[in-house]
């Protein structure tokens, strides 16, 4: 195999899935309203890979000579890294929107298991085959891979317990195939993906005991397989039109609470198990490059802000007030602190365990926070430059009744701008700061990476701050350093 075409893509998907969606079982997921306008944009994405102004940029070549999507082969120089800066940005803004959940966001994560390969070798050499083997199949194959991790926990204290188990995934069943799990996880789109690396989201392993060693497992699922089932809510997007919800009805990632009822994982597939020091070790290091191209898409969420708080107060001349001014420079500043981090982390990469060139960790995190903790603030920001009309507007339909037109000339047009125009501009404010569809992106950007605190360790834990104690040790004239085992 190599570069998949959209159309190959969509009808990969007819593979049989469970898909559950508004009280329908899904029949032909391409064509679902629903599902539809999120495939065609990674079948764009698929498309994008072949035409002549992007393939140098969408694609590399492998050692041998076959070429992939660029988003799929692991870095191994600086140059890779603004590579796949390129890509992103690319892809974006050929899209001229915003999708998190479409492949190169989460592959990383297998890059990271690469570079535990040795230690996972140690407990176990055919898991760093496994690894290695479905590093080179996502890229020669062009599968769109996503991300399990969260289980519905429930009762904290029943995790590993109870009736039927526990309610965490876990093993039930070893046999000469491969191992059989039970459980569930939430994914975004799981449903319209080809394989997810699931593994477990729990983060203290040492209380470990045998009693935890079914739920210590890391596989790759094929999301077609038997007993998988995917329960989706509802599309934000759909009954909407486009012009007045431009975004929703374009980009809306459909999340699933995907039932891992008995599924077969074939041995292949199996990256760790029955590993409380697999677990535990991949749990710290999994957004390691991942968090990259997260972080790539609050810079363009940043992008979009201020183009449409300038744009809002320059059609009623708003901008020529200092006070105006000094809020749009801090969207700017919101976006060039993003924009530092990101170009920090790649001059200042480092070489991982494994070999690969991982953007600078410190910057890496504390960019990520950066840019997810202030843009709430932002927003509000930008809503309050947009001015009340944001929330009052007409839609579109009403606005184009000729019964009402002259009003809507009237007390809608500024100078060039027609009431049309502006209304279109509004529906675009409304969508990026205000809609349903706007409220579940900001939830899904606080929560997909793992949640605040989790991303606020992932800081503590890469910045090495010997050098401050060493300062103040200096500075005050302290006694020789006492060993620290902890901050
Ligand atoms: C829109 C959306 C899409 C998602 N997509 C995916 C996906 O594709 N793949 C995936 O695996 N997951 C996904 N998730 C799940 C997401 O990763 C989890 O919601 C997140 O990890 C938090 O887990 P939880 O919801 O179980 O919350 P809980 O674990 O119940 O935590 C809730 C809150 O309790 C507090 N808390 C809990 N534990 C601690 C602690 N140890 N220290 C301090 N505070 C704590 C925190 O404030 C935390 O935010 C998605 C979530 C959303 C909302």
């Amino acid at each position: 195999m190599a570069l998949m075409t959209g159309k190959q893509y969509r009808e990969s998907l007819n593979d049989g899935r469970e898909v559950y969606i508004d009280g329908e079982r899904v029949t032909n997921l391409a064509e679902h309203p629903s599902f539809k306008p999120i495939i065609d944009v990674k079948a764009r994405m698929y498309d994008m890979a072949f035409e002549d102004q992007y393939k140098d940029i969408l694609t590399t070549t492998l050692e041998d000579g076959e070429r992939v999507s660029r988003a799929y082969q692991a870095p191994t120089t600086k140059e890779d890294l603004t590579a796949i800066r390129t890509h992103v940005e690319t892809v974006l803004d050929d899209l001229g929107g915003v999708v998190y959940r479409v492949g190169d966001e989460t592959i990383g994560e297998m890059w990271s298991l690469y570079d535990a390969k040795d230690r996972l070798k140690e407990i176990d050499p055919t898991y760093a085959k496994n690894i290695d083997y479905h590093i080179d199949r996502v890229a020669r194959e062009d599968l769109f891979h996503v991300s399990a991790n969260t289980d519905p926990k429930g009762d904290r204290s029943k995790l590993f317990s109870g009736k039927d188990g526990g309610t965490l995934l876990h093993v039930v069943e070893e046999n000469d195939k491969g191992i059989v799990v039970t459980g569930a996880k939430f994914e975004t789109a799981a449903a319209y993906a080809h394989q997810a690396f699931v593994k477990p989201t729990i983060l203290d392993w040492n209380a470990g005991s045998e009693k935890m060693a079914p739920f210590a497992c890391g596989f790759i699922c094929d999301m077609g397989s038997p007993g998988l089932k995917h329960i989706c809510r509802t599309s934000l997007g759909t009954n909407k039109t486009e012009t007045d919800y431009p975004i929703a009805t374009k980009f809306e990632e459909i999340d699933t609470l995907l039932i891992f009822d008995n599924v077969l994982i074939p041995w292949e597939n199996v990256l760790f198990h029955r590993s409380l020091e697999s677990a535990a070790y991949i749990r710290s290091t999994l957004h390691r490059y991942s968090g990259f191209n997260y972080t790539l898409r609050m810079l363009r969420r940043a992008d979009y802000l201020i183009g449409v708080a300038l744009l809002n107060v320059e059609q009623t001349g708003l901008t020529q007030l200092q006070a105006v001014k000094e809020k749009i420079s801090e969207l700017i500043n919101y976006r060039e602190g993003i924009n530092a981090h990101l170009t920090a982390a790649v001059a200042n990469a480092e070489i991982s365990p494994g070999g690969l060139m991982m953007p600078n960790q410190s910057l890496l995190y504390t960019g990520r926070v950066f840019a997810l903790s202030n843009f709430p603030a932002m927003a509000h920001l930008t809503r309050e430059l947009v001015g009340g009309q944001l929330a009052v507007t007409p839609d579109s339909a009403t606005m184009a009744d000729p019964a009402i037109q002259e009003y809507m000339d009237k007390y809608y047009s500024v100078s060039e701008w027609s009431a049309e125009e502006r209304g279109k501009l509004l529906y675009f404010a409304r969508d990026l700061l205000n809609s349903s569809y706007a409220g579940h992106r900001t939830t899904f950007e606080l929560f997909a990476q793992s949640p605040p605190f989790a991303q606020q360790m992932a800081v503590f834990n890469n910045f090495n701050a010997e050098a401050q104690r060493e300062l103040v040790r200096k500075a005050a004239d302290l006694k020789p350093a006492v060993p620290v085992t902890n901050l």
